[in-house]
């Protein structure tokens, strides 16, 4: 068997790192020199980096960071290219393309742990683990991953410390026994809980400032069968039906508001999807009902023209799944359709213009009822276009430095849909702000990851040892090799 240096060394054989053009990035036609890329779902971060690098080893990653210290250039590190606030990408810097760092390394079944790539995918991962335990009665899986895309890599994932929908979970930090960084002098760290500690609680949730995680080694679950039970219930029982689904022993579960901005159900009435564990010798059903790729395409456009339709066919939909069993890891795997726009532009013409972008909001549990009614006033009065939402918990995280869930929160995402003109991303700003402003009212918080529209005053509030952050990123990166756009933003609205 190889060991975890030999396996990460592996790809060198077969070359340094190469600069291919990841799907969706372009050269420019003018330019001599440089790329364009942009995120996959707000497409609001278009960026000229230098050069795009794809290694495929922990050495082609160390020769990279080591080249463009010689260049006096900075490094940005891209996985999946999901975040909105363009922590991937850095104008003029050497984009690290991870999608080559992929694959199980070693896989423990005494422990359930598994060591991967940093570039390793969640659909790779989960069904690489099925395909190695097909002969077992026992079976790890993951433990949580977020939800509604799945092309989003394991170093993206911990950059950010994502969650899931699971109901007693903290962020994937408690997932994570160590992993193996490529720091800012190109040398290769191994961080966990009992090594180069400070780096752990750092570079998780630290943005790839602090280095590039070339491998995780990630806790993993037992599969378990799962059954989904549904109701369409309203909000202002929500923390008590929440309460209750905890106690009961659910796994899995989260709430999906009605977004339909001209009735009485809006952001009061949801589908509320919880799952529990069942006797594993449930049979898995043959035909089970599930949404394919045209039924979330038309659910998607019904979310842009009647939101009114969307609500009713989404929740009669899941009120037919109710009873349906699932596995544990499977059921957490999500269509997630790239360029949707594209089609829904052939379909309702200029109703789909632009894209969404994403703002998650905490609060306490207890207010959440209160905070939602308080949303709902100000998206009717400012008519914002608001196409899909959930309502999560999250569990406290007292491990990483830059922490978002310092308290068992209630987590709310909302999914707006903005123009691209200057103009509309201006309003849309401002409801991004405003809600930031109406959490922090009932005591909560924001999610740096979805875009960079915060205020100064925001994100301090929020986020009051960003200040400390940012010397701790000098403290191991003094040339700040490591940047981003999302750094440079951050670094300027700090020093004021
Ligand atoms: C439709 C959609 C649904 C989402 N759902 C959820 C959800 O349910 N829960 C949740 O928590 N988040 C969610 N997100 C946010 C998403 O999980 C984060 O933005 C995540 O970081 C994206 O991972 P990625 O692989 O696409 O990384 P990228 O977007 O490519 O990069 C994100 C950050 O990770 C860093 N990074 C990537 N790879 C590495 C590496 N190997 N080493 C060091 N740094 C690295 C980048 O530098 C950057 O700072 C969602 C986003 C979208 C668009």
């Amino acid at each position: 068997m190889l060991t975890r240096r030999e396996w990460l060394q592996r790809g060198a054989r077969a070359g340094a790192a190469v600069a291919l053009l990841p799907t969706g990035c372009s050269r420019p036609s003018q330019e001599p020199t440089g790329v364009w890329v942009n995120d996959i779902h707000s497409k609001l971060n278009r960026t000229q980096v230098s050069r795009i690098e794809q290694p495929a080893s922990l050495e082609a990653v160390q020769a990279v960071v080591s080249q463009a210290g010689s260049q006096d250039r900075a490094v940005s590190i891209m996985g999946g290219r999901h975040a909105m606030g363009g922590q991937q990408f850095g104008a003029d810097t050497v984009l690290i393309d991870m999608d080559r760092m992929r694959g199980i390394y070693e896989f423990d079944a005494e422990k359930g742990e598994v060591e991967i790539g940093g570039g390793t995918q969640w659909p790779g991962l989960v069904s690489d683990l099925i395909e190695r335990q097909r002969d077992s009665r026992s079976q790890w899986g993951i433990v949580q991953k977020q939800t509604g895309a799945d092309r989003l890599s394991i170093g993206g994932a911990l950059a950010a410390n994502v969650h899931s929908r699971g109901l007693t979970y903290k962020p994937i930090v408690q997932d994570v026994e160590a992993f193996t960084l490529v720091d800012a002098r190109g040398e290769v760290l191994r961080c966990s809980r009992q090594e180069n500690r400070e780096l752990f609680r750092l570079a998780i949730g630290g943005y790839g400032l602090f280095g590039v995680i070339a491998s995780v080694r990630l806790r993993l679950a037992r599969r378990q069968k799962i059954e989904r039970v549904v109701e369409v219930t309203d909000v202002s029982e929500m923390e008590g039906r929440f309460t209750e689904r905890v106690e009961e022993g659910f796994l899995f579960g989260d709430f999906q508001y009605s977004t339909d901005i001209d009735s009485e159900s809006l952001l009061r009435r949801g589908v509320f999807s919880c799952y529990r564990v069942v006797d594993p010798d449930t049979p898995m059903m043959e035909e089970q009902q599930a949404l394919s790729r045209e039924n979330w395409l038309d659910l998607l456009e019904l979310g842009h023209s009647n939101r009114k339709e969307a609500f009713d066919r989404y929740s009669s939909y899941y009120l037919g799944t109710n009873g349906q069993i699932y596995w544990s890891d499977t059921h957490q795997l999500s269509t997630y359709i790239d360029d949707y726009h594209l089609e829904l532009g052939r379909r309702i013409g200029p109703l789909s213009e632009g894209t969404e972008m994403i703002s998650e909001i905490y609060v306490p549990r207890a207010a959440l009822a209160e905070f939602l009614e308080e949303v709902r006033s100000d998206f009717m009065a400012n008519r914002v276009n608001l196409i899909y939402g959930t309502v999560r918990l999250i569990e406290r995280d007292e491990e990483t430095f830059l922490a978002w869930a310092n308290q068992p929160w209630a987590c709310v995402i909302f999914n707006l849909h903005t123009a691209h003109d200057a103009a509309s991303l201006q309003v849309t700003a401002e409801h991004f702000r405003r809600l930031i402003d109406s959490g922090r009212h009932h005591g909560g918080s924001y999610f740096l990851t979805y875009h960079r529209w915060a205020t100064r005053d925001q994100l301090l509030a929020c986020y009051p040892q960003f200040p400390e952050f940012l010397q701790l990123k000098l403290k191991y990166d003094p040339e700040e090799r490591f940047q981003s756009d999302w750094y440079r933003h951050h670094r300027a609205l700090v020093s004021g």
